[in-house]
């Protein structure tokens, strides 16, 4: 008799793995309590309606993915295949859409698409994400990109800075309201159909569906052709252009470095305005690692009160496989240490001993030159080790109760009060958002 396996696309986290889930899921539980967020925990197994309804019936999700069947009692129901859906639906059914102020959840948990399995492709997975209802505002959106970007630092997850870097990279698109899309597609359709011959088989097919969805098609060929046509900034009304601006702004008050990326469009027909992904190029073919947006029209949509939304949902299988794929890779390459403290003199070097002490007190990895040589030779030590940052405390500094900071990749100095100069360096590493 042939043996009894786990089905394709699904797997057994045994115990020897489940400690790597049980840590990634208290960093998840601490760090939303912190941001104010509340759990729910909703069904996995809904009426086929609610994501029909939410995602929009030509979203590849539900014609190509949902797991999707009549229960005995001859009900279309589905697996879920996100939660934004089941939350929204749920906000709706107990009445959370008739009370005033701000509502914020976040969920954990499996999420099922009947997708071919691959590496990062499973057809049970699971996500954890946030949802907040009830609050329009841009610093909303950036808090929630912002709570992403903190999440994946605290599991482990190291965040690019600027191009090139390796780590996980935010970017971010604005794709309008509603009215802005109709005029988006409107044009995106009629230079996709001059193109047609050009396009995959797929995307022949996303043309008639949703023409939006080729921007983000993986295809070469597609790609080009998606390059030579308009982009959806150009359809902005003045509100969703604004909205965006503020956005970003918040991003760069919170120290959340991101890309724009104007071809970037998400899977699911719900979103409007702001648009994210933060990918990791480690990830390959399946480099998303999570993503979200705003949604202000979905709990209108199904039936609630119109209610503005945004939210996140980051894969957890994905997560953990760029932790692996980073400690193989420091298996090879020694981490420097982050901070070369350059004390100029003994006077200097004993406050200076106090500000690596604080430093390493706060994870910052440090290191310093007791015998407090000329500061050519530590900056000559410092680039050696591969320290990023050298904060330099001479006679000087110490005067005007100073640090001078000196980014050795830019040669940029910048002078910091001695008491703030910890957070500053925290937030400059991104160890702290
Ligand atoms: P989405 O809801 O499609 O935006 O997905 C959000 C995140 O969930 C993705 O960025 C992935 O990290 C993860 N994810 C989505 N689909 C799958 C899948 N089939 N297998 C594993 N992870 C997935």
């Amino acid at each position: 008799m042939a043996s009894l396996k786990a089905l394709g696309g699904t797997s057994d986290i045994l115990p020897e793995e489940t400690k790597r889930w049980q840590t990634l899921e208290q960093s998840a539980h601490r760090l939303f309590d912190l941001y104010g967020y509340q759990e729910i925990r909703t069904p996995l197994i809904e009426e086929a309606g609610v994501f029909t309804r939410s995602l929009g019936e030509a979203a590849e999700i539900v014609t190509k993915q949902m797991y999707l069947f009549q229960d005995r009692g001859g009900r279309q129901v589905a697996l879920r295949p996100e939660a934004t859906a089941s939350v929204v639906r749920a906000f709706i059914e107990h009445g959370l859409d008739k009370t005033s102020g701000v509502t914020r959840l976040y969920y954990l948990g499996p999420m099922f698409r009947a997708e071919r399995p691959q590496a990062g492709r499973r057809r049970q997975f699971h996500q954890m994400g946030v949802e907040v209802l009830g609050s329009n505002s841009p610093y909303q959106d950036a808090e929630v990109m912002a709570l992403l970007m903190h999440l994946l630092r605290d599991v482990g997850v190291a965040v690019a800075r600027q191009a090139g870097e390796p780590g996980a990279i935010l970017q971010v698109n604005n794709l309008g309201c509603l009215q802005d899309r109709a005029k988006m597609l409107e044009a995106l359709k009629s230079h996709f159909t001059r193109h047609q011959t050009e396009l995959c088989p797929d995307c022949k097919e996303r043309l008639k569906v949703n023409p939006l969805r080729i921007l983000d098609c993986k295809q070469e060929k597609c790609r080009s052709v998606a390059q030579g046509s308009t982009v959806p900034s150009e359809w902005l009304c003045a509100a969703c252009k604004k909205h965006f601006e503020n956005v970003l702004q918040a991003l760069k008050a919170l120290h959340v470095s991101y890309e724009l990326n104007l071809h970037l469009v998400r899977g699911l027909d719900y979103y409007t305005k702001t648009a994210f992904e933060v990918i990791h190029l480690s990830l390959g073919a399946q480099n998303a690692l999570g993503g979200g947006g705003r949604y202000d029209d979905l709990v209108e949509a199904l039936g609630g009160t119109p209610t503005p939304a945004v939210g996140f949902a980051v894969g957890v299988e994905r997560i953990l496989m760029v932790l692996k794929a980073q400690v193989e890779t420091a298996g090879n390459t020694p981490v420097p240490p982050r901070v070369f403290v350059a004390a100029l003199g003994q006077d200097s070097l004993r406050e200076g001993f106090g500000i690596l002490t604080k430093l390493r007190a706060a994870g910052v990895s440090s290191v310093t030159d007791y015998e407090a040589r000329p500061l050519k030779r530590q900056l000559e030590q410092a680039n050696k080790l591969g320290c990023g940052l050298v904060l330099i405390f001479g006679d000087v500094e110490r005067d005007k109760r100073m640090v001078t900071l000196k980014d050795m990749a830019s040669g940029e100095q910048t002078q910091v009060p001695k008491e703030q100069c910890i957070e500053w360096i925290q937030r400059r590493l991104e160890l702290v958002p």
